[in-house]
């Protein structure tokens, strides 16, 4: 077993895309439902305290407090050992066999497989090589030399890492550590030295599962908005910056649509990266409900959305006493807000991989935060999703 300092990720990390700087900005708005962050003292009602059904955890149950009185700081206890954290991981998926039996529970590992030949089952042979999830084979007839890796199309093919490894590496992800912080937790993982590239390439894999999960199930988003309630739309270019002056920086235009009183932010990037009405009238329509009132600001872009059912107000920008409010109210605050912390973040991260995917990360852990889920449950909610 490793040694482990199990830090607390969100609260040691210094990594430039710490989901906390999301909501750095939000003291702005009186209307944030901005959860408060897991260690705050305070726990947030109607947040779910149970651990979700199908989890694996091997932790022994608190003694829960008797009385009424003790019950919602009991329930916030339970919110935080309800949380999958290094040390779990370490202790739970410490062994090969853990492993094993956690993906099978998980449906990350498949249990059966039918001989297609002989319609009957195969014979599982569990191979306690270092890494090996056992083979399907048919002891029947001609298919008696045939066997079939377990591992095919599951989140371990073609891996020659060690369970307890690719459990770590997919945790260190989900939780946000740095490359180097994964590194120190790894280096040396029995006799596996875990080089810079392997971790990058499972980072690489578990950012491929958020991307493909976010892409083929983001049509079962709700519309947001609806008569009487208010959308802040704005669109900005990310990634151009001052200092690169001689370099062709082209930047992404990036739709950012948000509900008044609501924390779901919807980001698109514009398709071609162009920002004209039909551009940004396809992503409002595909967000947002018709008969919602629109914020804006005075881009020409916007004109036409009164004749697709929606009812418009513009913002000036750069109105110079207060350039967020209108004469009549009207304001993008909230989404400008949203926006720096975006744009400083992306700055920071000086990512070099696909913006798209960038940003769907970024909103992946978002949403995690917001929402106070498990990132790693999260995480396996994507894998499964994806190597099913
Ligand atoms: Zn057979």
């Amino acid at each position: 077993m490793t040694t482990m300092s199990s830090p607390k990720p969100q609260a040691s990390l210094s990594t430039p895309s710490s989901p906390e700087e999301l909501t750095v900005v939000q003291s702005d708005s009186s209307r944030s439902a901005e959860p408060t962050r897991v260690s705050s003292a305070e726990p947030t009602p109607g947040c779910s305290a149970e651990p979700t059904p199908g989890s694996s955890r091997d932790m022994p149950e608190q003694p829960s407090s008797s009385g009424s009185s003790g019950r919602r700081i009991n329930l916030y206890a339970d919110e935080i050992r309800s949380q999958w954290n290094l040390f779990m991981i370490f202790s739970t998926l410490g062994t090969h066999e853990q492993c094993i039996a956690f993906a099978e529970q998980q449906g990350l590992l498949p249990t059966s497989k039918m001989c297609t030949y002989h319609k009957q089952p195969m014979k599982l042979t569990e191979t306690t090589c270092h890494g090996q999830v056992g083979k399907f084979s048919c002891r029947k007839g001609k298919c008696r030399n045939k066997s079939y890796s377990r591992a095919l199309g599951t989140w371990f093919e073609n891996s020659r890492l060690p369970l307890p490894l690719i459990f770590q590496l997919t945790y260190l992800f989900s939780a946000n550590y740095t490359y180097e912080l994964a590194r120190k937790e790894t280096t040396h993982y029995r006799e596996t030295v875990v080089s810079q590239a392997t971790i990058a390439d499972w980072y690489s894999y578990c950012r491929e599962a958020i991307v493909v999960y976010h892409l083929e199930n983001e049509d079962n988003l709700q519309k947001i908005g609806g008569p009487g309630k208010i959308v802040q739309v704005d669109e900005s270019k990310f990634g151009r910056r001052k200092y690169n002056r001689g370099r062709n920086v082209e930047g992404h235009w990036v739709l950012g649509l948000i509900e008044d009183g609501s924390d779901d932010l919807r980001l698109e990037v514009c398709p071609g990266n162009e920002r004209n009405a039909d551009v940004l009238v396809g992503l409002i329509k595909k967000h947002v409900q018709e008969g919602t009132t629109i914020h804006t600001d005075f881009w020409k872009g916007y004109d036409c959305l009164p004749e697709h059912g929606y009812i418009h107000k513009k913002v000036n920008h750069s109105d110079p006493v207060n350039k967020f409010v209108a004469p009549d109210g009207v304001h993008t605050q909230r989404i400008e807000s949203h926006r720096r912390v975006m744009k400083r973040l992306y700055a920071k991260e000086n990512y070099k991989g696909n913006f798209t995917e960038w940003l769907i990360e970024v909103m992946w852990r978002r949403k995690i935060k917001i929402n106070h889920l498990d990132p790693f449950e999260e995480i396996i909610k994507c894998i499964k999703y994806v190597y099913k």
